[in-house]
């Protein structure tokens, strides 16, 4: 087996979506960023990658490159399974926990579980979503997102 842990940030922006693990919330502000600022994508994409002990997510998909300008960030974690399977692993659950100060992510928690379940191709009562406020944290302007991954033999 093999434990991936995965951290992400993006800095709040108006006037574009708010994307987390691919669903589309209703706020006035979304993540800014190269591509689609999806914060819980990346950090999935980057523990599933660390759990292989793989690039990261900037040395695949670099922003310096304009063919991920806006990109969906489904493409990214679409890779890193790709990856994990090329070497003999598959996904078993992820855990996350994101911190922002709105919108609040109850209310969408099964939303969001359930689209990043269908992304990874496993059960949606194997995908942890869980959110934070950032008390004391200075950092009501970003929203953070934390994930962990277990990966077993396939
Ligand atoms: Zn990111």
């Amino acid at each position: 087996m093999r434990i991936g842990f995965g951290w992400d940030s993006h800095e709040f922006k108006p006037g574009i979506p708010l994307k987390i693990g691919g669903v589309t919330l209703p706020h006035d502000q979304g993540l800014g960023g190269h591509s689609d600022g999806d914060v819980l994508l990346h950090a999935i994409t980057d523990a599933l990658l660390g759990a292989i002990a793989g690039p990261d997510i900037g040395s695949l998909f670099p922003p310096s490159d304009p063919q991920w300008k806006n990109a969906d960030s489904a493409v990214f974690l679409s890779e890193a399974l790709k990856r994990i399977k090329c070497v003999g692993y598959e996904l078993v659950n992820l855990d996350s926990t994101l911190i922002l100060s709105t919108p609040k992510i109850g209310p969408h928690a099964d939303a969001i579980r359930k689209h990043v379940a269908g992304l990874c191709g496993i059960p949606a009562d194997c995908v942890g979503i869980k959110a934070k406020t950032p008390e004391g944290m200075g950092t009501e302007n970003a929203a953070i997102a934390n994930v962990v991954v277990l990966l077993q033999r396939c």
